[in-house]
């Protein structure tokens, strides 16, 4: 690996950095479909899944000991238990998925935010079971 900065030729391979002169050197992006880029997806995938339910819990829970609270409110409202309500919003979601997987491309959402959305309810899903 030749430096692009000071050209210093570095015989060791996968450094992060010129020995000589300290400039970063930026890895190659794997090969996408490889098993090094899924790996490197889905930590992005996870790192974003979280950004998502940390600004949900900010707009919906309002109550910091009960982060299923607008669940239960809707809940108690309707009669029906709070994974209901939950199923119900994920619901819409996985339709929004459906239709993409029919050639309908939304205006209004990406189908990755779609994707993003269902799997924070399933993890919500996921964290109500607990719970009880
Ligand atoms: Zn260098």
């Amino acid at each position: 690996m030749r430096c692009p900065k000071c050209h210093y030729v570095a015989s060791s391979p996968g450094l992060e950095r010129c020995p000589a002169c300290m400039s970063e050197w930026s890895s190659p992006s794997p090969k996408p479909g490889s098993r090094e880029w899924l790996a490197e997806r889905f930590k992005a995938y996870t790192e974003a899944i979280v950004a998502v339910r940390n600004d949900g819990q900010k707009e919906y829970a309002h109550d910091e000991n009960n982060v299923f609270a607008n669940f239960d409110r809707a809940g108690k409202a309707l009669g029906v238990e709070r994974e209901k309500v939950l199923m119900i919003f994920a619901q819409k979601h996985m339709d929004g998925i459906y239709a993409h997987l029919r050639g309908h491309t939304s205006q209004r959402e990406d189908v990755r935010g779609r994707i993003k959305d269902l799997i924070c309810y399933l993890m919500l899903l996921w964290g109500m079971i607990d719970e009880s």
